[in-house]
Parts: C-alpha cells; structure tokens; sequence
C-alpha cells in the first residue's frame, strides 16, 4: 500500500472517458428554460419573451448559458444511484483513492466556457474524461490529490457547445486533536457534530441575543422598516446602516424545501428536509425541517419554530410542521 503504488494505479485512469456519453433526457425546451428563469429570478427577455428575442440579436429564444450542464444530468437517479449498477471509471478511481485512505473529497473549483448558445430543440451530450491527476499535494484538509475532470458538450450534430472543468481534491482527512471532554472510551471515535456557525462583527448579535435566550431575531432597518435576514450591514432597500431587531413569532409557512439525499455528510440523517419559510413578520428564514414524515411536507404548509440544543455547545432554531 506504498504511495508509489497508489500513483502508479491513479495514473492508469488519467485520459480516459468515465463512461460512454451521457444523451440528455430531452431536448433544450421553453419550459424548462422558463423554470431555471423562474428560480433564479433572470427576467432577460431573451430567454422568456419570443417576440423580443426573435427581433433580438438571437433572432429567437435561446437557453441561459448556465444551464449548459443541466441538460444533461439524470435526474433523480444521481441522487439515489442503484447501489447494482456497475461503478464508472470516476467511481473506480475515487474507490482507489479511498482504499488508501484518501476518503475525503471536496469539490473545489469550477470553469465553464460557453461556444454558442443553445435554442429550444438542441439535443446535448456531455462526455466526461479524467484530464489530469496532481502530483500529491498538503492542504489545510490534509494531504491529497486534486482530480480535474473535463466535460465537453455537444449538440445534435455532434459540434461543441461549450466545456467545464471540475476539480475536486481528494484527501486523507487531517488527524484532529482527541476531544477533551467525555473521554469515556479513549478509543471511540467522537460522534460528529454539527459545523459550527461562522460568527462575526455582522451577525454576533443574532446569536449572544437572540438565539442563546431563545430567541428568534430578524433585522430591521431603523429608516424604511424593511426586515431582512441574514444579518448585514446595511439595508438592501434604503442603504441605511441605522438598524434594530424584532423578535419573530416563529409562525411561518413553508416557501420551498429540498429533500437531501447525497452527499452523507455525519452528524445529519438521511434523507432530510432543508425548508425556507415564509415567517408571519414578512421574510424568509432557511433552517431544517424536522418531521417523520417527508412525504407530507408540502408548499404552504403550517411549521413553528423551536429550538433544539443539538449538542452540548451549540443550540439552532430549527422548524416543524404544526400538529393539526
Ligand atoms: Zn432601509
């Protein structure tokens, strides 16, 4: 189990496509580029108007850029992968890292580049090929290796649309010093706890008086009234830095929710519900749902807030449904 050994076996996979060419489900649509629109707020009438992009440069409506990758995922299948399936070539290599105890892996950076926009009836297929694997490396995560996996698109005639490169480092986890407390079973290893939050000149307020008393606050601008949370300097709306806090009621409706399936990432259960709720006050608040019962949880639903000490040190405002 030699490092020699383990970049001789890394090496064999560089160049090499992880599998054959993934076709997208359907084809490049209006619909589906009214959505993307949609969640992210882009009101460009060159993506949704098709009388403005017919006299526009485009001559007709064309997809957002960004969306150049969405096209081709599978769907819900990526997110519960058939544990049968065979593994593809990215799957294989990741299983190598891993026997040598390069078991983390984090995702660290992302380049896109866009050859021509795609219109409605453009059919994409992405190939994903291993382009390089670094030399070993020391990072603040531990030692390891950074992967670059390069994807080209293409559409129906087999031109390119555009390319990403996707660098992940994957690593041998940094040995943590041993807990201090609750050294009952010196060999155990700690349960994992949650991350804690980044507190800061902005937002140390929210937590030592608000939620250490049990509190749920939310920022108000002393000039216009406008809430807004996260905490922040300055109001959105009026640029004042004048500003105070309200105390929610912990009354909300569900706004969106996500189901998290992948990655398992310990101290969490899987799958879990992450919502964003409409508080009674007027502004939204993104914390966990907490219910037995995932299938239930819908848009508009009834939740309050509750706090729950989560371990010895750190206590969260999460949410719930409302007993009926
Ligand atoms: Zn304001």
């Amino acid at each position: 189990m030699s490092r020699e050994e383990l970049e001789r076996k890394i090496q064999t996979f560089v160049g090499k496509a992880i599998g054959p060419p993934d076709v997208a489900r359907d084809a490049v649509s209006e619909g589906a580029i009214r959505q993307w629109c949609d969640a992210m707020l882009d009101s460009n009438p060159v993506y949704l108007d098709a009388q403005a992009a017919e006299e526009s440069v485009f001559g007709g409506l064309v997809a957002p850029p960004t969306m150049l990758q969405a096209w081709s995922l599978k769907g819900i299948e990526m997110a519960r992968p058939d544990p049968d399936a065979p593994k593809d070539l990215q799957e294989q290599l990741h299983a190598v890292f891993s026997e040598y105890g390069y078991v983390g892996v984090v995702a660290t950076n992302c380049d896109q580049q866009f050859d021509r926009y795609l219109k409605p009836g453009d059919r994409v297929t992405a190939t994903t090929v291993i382009e390089s694997i670094s030399e070993q490396k020391a990072t603040g995560l531990g030692i390891g290796y950074f992967i670059n996996t390069r994807l080209t698109f293409v559409d129906q005639d087999d031109e390119q649309v555009g390319s990403m490169t996707f660098r992940v480092l994957k690593y041998k986890p940094a040995k943590k010093p041993a807990a201090s407390e609750d050294s009952s079973s010196a060999s155990a290893p700690a349960q994992p706890k949650r991350m804690r939050p980044a507190i800061g000149h902005d937002n140390a307020w929210w937590w030592e008086e608000g939620i250490a008393n049990k509190k749920l606050l939310i920022q108000k601008c002393e000039s216009c009234g406008e809430l807004r949370h996260p905490p922040r300097p300055m109001c959105p709306h009026c640029q004042s830095i004048e500003w105070g806090s309200i105390e929610a009621s912990g009354k909300a409706t569900v706004h969106s929710y996500v189901l998290m399936y992948y990655p398992e990432f310990p101290p969490f259960e899987y799958p879990h519900a992450i919502g964003v709720f409409d508080l009674e006050e007027g502004t939204r608040f993104v914390s966990n749902l907490v219910t037995n019962d995932l299938d239930a949880i819908e848009i508009g639903m009834p939740v309050e807030l509750y706090f729950e000490q989560v371990d010895d040190e750190l206590t969260l405002p999460l949410f719930r449904p409302v007993k009926a």
